[in-house]
């Protein structure tokens, strides 16, 4: 499996690790709450192994980021025993499993392949992914840092066409014969400002990536990296 370990103790993170790799998984570890939710939005994760107290914002926020920005991955928290009590419900919300500090290296490893042959059954959805742009397309969200865009199903539809081949340009017309296929009486200037509304709404998100205007051609979508 691909897991993501998030765990900030050095001592605790490199045993997880080692027991991780020897038992044939792929891991990356991270050390801090944003890095994490980067981590989990870059690429199709299996698993998600979170510790609660972290640098940055806590497990708790990392969970709350990733689940709003789509990320399907199975969740096991590693919490010590203080931070249990009222928030196992909350855990229970958002994660698949928790396991209480300390542990043994063969409960968690047990663990670990319970998660794994649940999630086997899981079908992934389609999800687009951009720069720190993601867009699912079966759950119709767009986020931005793990953060939900608010669009209109119209500046989706826009988005979505961009995005699914971006970099390539794409005229007014294009972009309206695509969206309202065969009824004819479109205007295209309505594409401009969806064009419009959604470069707004992006560089309000803190978005990178761009919509760029391709002068008497039409737009096109980049990322910087
Ligand atoms: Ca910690």
């Amino acid at each position: 499996m691909d897991i993501l370990l998030v765990e900030d103790e050095p001592k605790l993170g490199g045993q997880v690790e080692r027991a991780l790799v020897r038992a044939g998984h792929e891991v990356e570890r991270v050390l801090e709450g944003p890095k994490a939710v980067e981590a989990a939005l870059a690429k199709r994760i299996d698993l998600i192994l979170l510790d609660v107290n972290l640098p940055g914002f806590d497990g708790f926020e990392v969970l709350r980021r990733i689940r709003e920005g789509g990320v399907a991955a199975r969740v096991l928290m590693l919490t010590a025993r203080s931070e249990i009590g009222d928030r196992v419900a909350g855990l229970k919300a958002g994660a698949d499993d928790y396991l209480t500090k300390p542990f043994a290296m063969d409960e968690l490893l047990a663990r670990v392949e319970a998660l794994g042959r649940r999630s086997g059954a899981t079908v992934p959805s389609d999800v687009l992914v951009m720069g720190d742009l993601r867009l699912d397309t079966a759950r119709r969200r767009v986020s931005c840092h793990g953060e939900r865009v608010e669009l209109s199903p119209r500046e989706f539809e826009v988005l979505l066409i961009l995005m699914r081949e971006s970099g390539r340009t794409f005229s007014r017309d294009e972009i309206c014969e695509r969206i309202w296929e065969r009824e004819h009486e479109y205007d295209t200037r309505t594409v401009e400002i969806f064009i419009m509304r959604l470069r707004k709404k992006l560089a309000a998100a803190g978005s990178e990536s761009v919509i760029e205007t391709v002068r008497g051609v039409g737009y096109v979508m980049r990322s910087p990296s």
